[in-house]
């Protein structure tokens, strides 16, 4: 059994699709590709995930950075604005957690992302 934060149901959905963007020969990445931001910051957004962690979640969004970047090319300035972001926007929202997946259970690691969950 695949170790999941998603519904049976969900994952199979969600493991079609990777499939498909891998099938693709243009590397399209899909958190770039999102257009719909949540939330704005000069260098950060937040989306909405379409593929929630439906298991434990009623709200499940991402924060990544505007740049298509790994955590480690983030630059002074997007870590400067992260850390505000975390003490004075997502700590006053109705987030419980936020979470980041391990490398090897990432399916976007060339865009950073951290998971923000609200549970049910
Ligand atoms: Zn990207």
């Amino acid at each position: 059994m695949l170790k999941t934060l998603r519904t049976q149901k969900s994952a199979k959905i969600y493991r079609k699709y990777l499939k498909g963007l891998k099938s693709h020969k243009k590397t399209l990445c899909p958190l770039c590709d999102e257009r719909v931001s949540v939330k704005s910051f000069k260098y950060w957004r937040i989306v909405k995930n379409i593929f929630p962690y439906d298991k434990i979640a009623n709200r499940h969004d991402m924060l990544l950075p505007r740049r298509h970047i790994s955590e480690n090319k983030l630059n002074e300035r997007e870590i400067a604005e992260y850390k505000k972001i975390k003490e004075n926007y997502i700590r006053n929202t109705n987030y419980h957690y936020i979470m980041e997946a391990n490398q090897k259970m990432a399916s976007i690691p060339n865009h950073f992302h951290l998971h923000l969950v609200e549970l049910k």
